[in-house]
């Protein structure tokens, strides 16, 4: 399968890896919206959120959301889960994006 977040979890492309976990791997975004901008993701191919089904691996994600943010002590930042095409998922290997360094408008739009 060609999944370009699979070959960096892989350590098959070089990626700017921050934080790895058993099952989990972090990296800089490498079009960043946010002078902090960082992706989480399972190290096992799944496509979005809709395929998660794993609760374990789901609350690895997200714990290691906070092991990101409290090796590079970000304390001020949004976590978000882009699901599907029309939500603006354009990797289909799914990712919690780290946003963080400015200050964030919500709504998002
Ligand atoms: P999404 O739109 O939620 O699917 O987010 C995909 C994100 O992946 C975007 O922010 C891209 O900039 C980022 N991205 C795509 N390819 C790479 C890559 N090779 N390394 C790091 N980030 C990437
Ligand atoms: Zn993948």
């Amino acid at each position: 399968m060609d999944c370009i977040f699979c070959k960096i979890a892989n350590k098959e492309i070089p990626s700017n890896l921050v934080y790895e976990s058993e099952n989990t791997v972090a990296f800089n975004d490498i079009n960043p919206a946010a002078p902090v901008h960082i992706l989480v993701i399972p190290k096992k191919h799944i496509e979005s959120l809709n395929e998660l089904n794993d609760k374990d691996l789901m609350a690895e994600l997200l714990f290691s959301v906070k092991e990101v943010c409290k090796k590079l002590n970000i304390t001020d930042y949004r976590t978000v889960i882009n699901t599907g095409k029309e939500a603006g998922q354009e990797v289909f290997h799914i990712h919690l994006h780290i946003i963080s360094g400015r200050p964030l408008k919500w709504p998002p739009g």
